[in-house]
């Protein structure tokens, strides 16, 4: 059953997920600025169990600034980014809180990498946020 579904800004990928999410993050480290046009990624945590994909995506592998190689995953078409996923943790999968349908899930838990945040970032600092990324 369904309990998630979301899709690229063109449609040309769309997906499903058949179990709620397991958690949620913020992060300012600087890939994610570069991917999300200066601002923080907003990552829906799931077992990537859930996941079922239809269409294709394009992969780009890259060590994040904690030195864990990261594949995002986006639309080749129209380059929304989709899902990210650590390698050495492959039971676990990052869906971008943009490209779900039912964005009020995404309110984030914690933040991360606020070392890199600009000056005028803002977060909530009444939940848990950490400079770097929390061991
Ligand atoms: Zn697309
Ligand atoms: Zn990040």
């Amino acid at each position: 059953m369904t309990a998630h579904s979301g899709r690229c800004l063109c449609g040309g990928v769309t997906f499903s997920l058949t179990e709620q999410p397991v958690g949620t993050r913020a992060c300012w480290c600087r890939d994610c600025q570069y991917l999300c046009s200066g601002n923080a990624s907003l990552s829906v945590f799931f077992r990537q169990r859930a996941l079922t994909i239809s269409g294709t995506t394009a992969d780009y592998v890259s060590a994040s600034d904690a030195g864990n190689l990261i594949r995002r995953r986006f639309c080749p078409a129209c380059g929304t980014p989709l899902f990210s996923d650590a390698l050495a943790e492959p039971e676990y999968l990052v869906v971008r809180l943009g490209a779900l349908d039912n964005r009020d899930i995404g309110s984030p838990q914690s933040t991360i990498w606020t070392d890199s945040a600009p000056e005028w970032a803002w977060f909530d600092h009444d939940k848990p946020h950490f400079p770097q990324q929390p061991s």
